[in-house]
């Protein structure tokens, strides 16, 4: 079978005020399958009689406990529950009329076999990493209105010849004004799934997905290889051996981080005036006979409107930083056909207050993640050397270690042999060295495909990207070259 790849494209829709009614409702069903299939699965626990005594705020909260105390063959028994299970006993069975007329079968029902879907692999991967992945719990449709996202099969949608409109779902005339999709976005492949994305600042989002016999963009082979630094104090945050920098757009997003700060004040200010107006409303009920209405925060249109305000300069300080993201990356893979960097423990990192907001603002994760994917589709290497190896500490002319140097020390000299460093570009050098050598090592092919690896690590165990396969490499000793 002739291996295909997985490509998505994400454009912005224009809902009408009652598309968005619909697509909402999706979202809404969408929590609702998940938590009706979830019910099913831990009836066994939730039935249980020390459970039901309980109040019903803390029965969930009791039956997550009950179940992480299990053994793993346990929680194996209890998930297998969810194999007897169809979307469509559910829906079928479930009476629930919402305040918008609409029944669970109203809703793009497709979607339901990927809820289905999800909760499956949220289970196996709990059963497989039980640290990282906590068991499935319940969600809530408290913020439903505001933002969530629903998955649906390709068989429910269909895009207009010219790429303008859309029609997802039940709704037979339900059509969404595109950005001419054709023209931007053109994939020759088959769709997949499309996925409906409503986030807090009231923007609407599609994400198409498709299924092709390679990746559309094409990185030409160069023979070079870069080492990179990530800089945790600094400005520029990625530095080349080279000498290159690159660096965030840090004076926008202080810009609209001042603005946010702004607009966080009016709205605790215009939060505490409403808590004032609450109190004494509600002292003067206790006299009155006729007791006045009490408004709500929903109801205070002013705090509303701050509230979108705030969550729209989010959106656009994540917007820039995604988008310098994908540009640098994307460059980098283009120019280099091995890229080394750190693994670097971000969790770790983040815990050190000091230095958390200069780390989360770089986004190192996400850097990390996109030049992964880049040079694995682009067949490049990208190598993960030791995160505790002495990068910025040793002298790369000659090897002397400088034990005592400060993240504030930008630039140094070496003691041994009088070199003068920066300490980016040193640890990019000495990067670079300590990746190409682990690139010799661990240099290895997928023994079912023959796909050579494309994410190197110190780990001898790796997944092949293409296909799948386990793999183990024994890393090579350092003379077998001398044997070859
Ligand atoms: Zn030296
Ligand atoms: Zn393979």
């Amino acid at each position: 079978m002739e291996e295909k790849v997985l490509e998505s494209r994400r454009i912005r829709i224009y809902p009408t005020k009652d598309q968005q009614a619909y697509l909402t409702f999706n979202m809404f069903a969408n929590i609702k399958m998940w938590n009706a299939l979830l019910a099913e699965v831990y009836k066994p626990v939730s039935e249980l009689d020390e459970v039901q005594a309980l109040p019903r705020n803390k029965q969930s909260k009791e039956v997550y406990k009950r179940i992480e105390r299990m053994s793993w063959e346990e929680q194996r028994d209890l998930f297998k529950g969810l194999r007897g299970l169809s979307t469509k006993a559910i829906y079928d069975a479930d009476e629930t009329v919402f305040e918008s007329g609409w029944t669970l079968k109203d809703a793009d029902t497709s979607m339901y076999s990927y809820t289905l879907r999800t909760l499956k692999t949220a289970m196996s991967n709990h059963l497989k990493n039980p640290r990282h992945f906590g068991i499935p719990r319940f969600k809530t449709t408290m913020d439903v209105e505001n933002q969530g996202s629903y998955t649906s099969g390709a068989h429910v949608c269909e895009i207009s010849e010219d790429g303008k409109y859309l029609r997802v779902g039940k709704l037979k005339r339900f059509k969404l004004g595109l950005i001419e999709m054709a023209n931007h976005y053109p994939s020759d492949g088959r769709l997949y799934k499309v996925t409906i994305k409503h986030e807090s600042s009231d923007t609407w989002y599609v994400s198409f997905v498709f299924e092709q016999a390679e990746h559309t963009v094409k990185r030409p082979r160069t023979g070079l290889a870069a080492g990179i630094d990530l800089n945790v104090t600094g400005n520029s945050h990625i530095v080349l051996q080279d000498g290159t920098r690159y660096q965030l757009p840090y004076d926008k997003i202080r810009k609209l981080e001042q603005k946010i700060e702004k607009e966080n004040v009016k709205r605790s200010r215009k939060y505490e005036q409403w808590k004032k107006e609450v109190a004494i409303i509600e002292e003067d009920n206790k006299k009155s006979l006729i007791p006045k209405h009490v408004p709500t925060l929903a109801e205070r249109s002013n705090y509303q409107k701050n509230k979108k305000k705030i969550a729209k300069l989010h959106l656009r300080i994540k917007n820039l930083k995604k988008d310098y993201i994908k540009k640098t990356c994307s460059k980098l893979a283009n120019e280099y056909d091995v890229i080394v960097m750190e693994d670097l423990a971000v969790s770790d990192m983040e815990k050190n207050k000091y230095r958390a907001r200069a780390i989360t603002r770089s986004n190192f994760r996400e850097i990390r993640d996109t030049l992964t994917y880049m040079m694995d589709w682009a067949d490049k290497k990208i190598v993960f050397i030791d995160r505790w190896s002495p990068t910025s500490k040793r002298c790369h002319t000659c090897g002397y270690i400088k034990h005592n140097l400060k993240l504030s020390d930008r630039k140094w000299t070496c003691p041994i042999c009088n070199s003068h460093h920066d300490q980016d570009i040193n640890a990019a050098k000495n990067i670079l060295d300590e990746g190409l050598d682990l690139l010799d090592k661990m240099n290895d092919s997928c023994k079912k495909c023959g796909h050579e690896r494309t994410v190197i690590t110190t780990d001898e165990k790796w997944t092949c990207t293409k296909c799948g396969a386990k793999n183990k490499t024994t890393p090579k000793e350092e003379n077998s070259s001398d044997v070859a």
